[in-house]
């Protein structure tokens, strides 16, 4: 079996305080181990060899035992990655449930199946507590077909249901929302342009309260450049590599998923903030390599941002999430700079204080459109929508 990890935290949904939260990392490996953290306390086991989700949900459910925790908890909420066309929103997890997210479960080899094993774990471990799966694809559920179409024969959307789907979605929900609070307005007549900039990265196109657009597609492949991956690139190149150089398949998502992105083409490293720090390297090379992929890697995120202006009748904000959004006043410094037609502008001095979890505004007042950073919270999402869905289902 694949060596595999789960992050898990104990929320309060009302307040979205987290009690305890961790991470059981290279389970299934001779080195798997859970960390466990509470206020200013950190625990971490070795879980010894062949141990699995299992074993790793077991000693969590023992340390919420000891800690007295194990009576408050009211329903488990999991993150599942793809829930296709079938989920447009949270569900209680049932047999028929379990079997829809396996019928998915091609179009997301790596993440379905691996989501789910945690589902059977915890539902072992916490056998009478409800449980709910939280989709990264739902929010995006309401994209017009005009979006979410790949200009394809037909035939391959309708029998093997090829189209974007869009991921993130707790993400760019939870940041839009707050947006709407920030801006005093009601979530259902807010539009904006959510910027997720992590590992992974997006842009979503929100309009009156529902995602219109998205960049990532079928995959969390397409769209913006990443920390690994390629985002958008014409398929011909695949074509070329597979024919010229004889390219196998696990070649091409290799290359294409974890040897791209700000990695491949700085060949320096996947992490914005070594790139971030490498433009003050000595050596001349180094320097000009992460400055030219921090470049690449902005430009692309200011073309959805400007694109996806015509998805919308009007945009309230535009706002940038992730570690990268709320942490690197850099990129978002080049980014909207890119977005002057636009009639944005950029307060140097509130841009490099919004950093570290601060949220706030970044623009100057002569911006057209303020320009917010707004810590995530997916967890919280999830945590929200479990207690939403189980009121008195246990
Ligand atoms: P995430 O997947 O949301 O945890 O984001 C990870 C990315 O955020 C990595 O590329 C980090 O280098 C980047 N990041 C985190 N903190 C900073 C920072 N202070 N400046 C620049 N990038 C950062």
């Amino acid at each position: 079996m694949a060596v595999s990890s789960f992050k898990f935290a104990l929320i309060d949904s009302a307040t979205g305080h987290q009690i305890l939260h961790g991470l059981a990392e290279k389970l299934g490996d001779d080195d798997a181990s859970i960390t466990i953290k509470r206020e200013n306390e950190k625990n971490r086991l070795e879980l010894g060899k062949n141990n699995q989700h299992v074993d790793a949900i077991k000693v969590l459910v023992s340390t919420l035992q000891e800690l007295g925790l194990d009576n408050n908890i009211g329903a488990i909420g999991h993150r599942v990655v793809h829930g296709g066309e079938m989920f447009t929103q949270s569900a209680v997890i049932d047999d028929d449930v379990i079997t829809a997210i396996e019928a998915v479960s091609a179009l997301a080899p790596l993440h379905n199946p691996a989501n789910l094993i945690g589902i059977k774990a915890a539902q072992l471990a916490f056998p009478g507590i409800p449980q709910v799966a939280v989709f990264d694809t739902a929010f995006h559920q309401t994209m017009p077909e005009k979006a979410y179409m790949y200009a394809i024969d037909k035939d391959h959307y309708k029998e093997k249901g090829i189209r974007r789907y869009g991921f993130h979605g707790t993400s760019h929900f939870f940041v839009a929302q707050k947006a709407a609070e920030w801006l005093n307005k009601s979530f259902e007549t807010t539009s904006v342009i959510t910027v997720h900039l992590g590992n992974g990265c997006s842009v979503c196109a929100i309009s009156d309260g529902k995602s219109v657009d998205t960049s990532m597609g079928m995959t969390p492949l397409e769209g913006l450049m990443m920390g690994t991956r390629s985002g958008d690139i014409d398929p011909g190149v695949i074509m070329y590599l597979m024919k010229r150089y004889k390219y196998d398949a696990n070649q091409i998502d290799d290359f294409l998923n974890k040897q791209s992105g700000m990695l491949g083409l700085s060949q320096l490293s996947n992490d914005c903030r070594t790139l971030e720090d490498a433009l003050n390297d000595a050596d001349n090379e180094k320097r000009l390599a992460a400055q030219l992929t921090l470049e690449v890697y902005s430009y692309r995120v200011a073309k959805y941002i400007a694109g996806y202006t015509c998805a919308l009748t009007h945009l309230d904000a535009v706002v940038f999430t992730g570690g990268i959004g709320e942490n690197s006043n850099y990129i978002r410094d080049i980014v909207v700079k890119h977005l002057g037609l636009l009639g944005l502008t950029i307060d140097d001095c509130k841009n490099q204080q919004a950093r570290f979890g601060q949220a706030g505004a970044i623009n100057d007042p002569t911006s057209r459109t303020p320009v917010l950073v707004i810590p995530t919270n997916e967890e919280w999402v999830i945590a929200q929508d479990a207690a939403k869905l189980t009121k008195g289902v246990k």
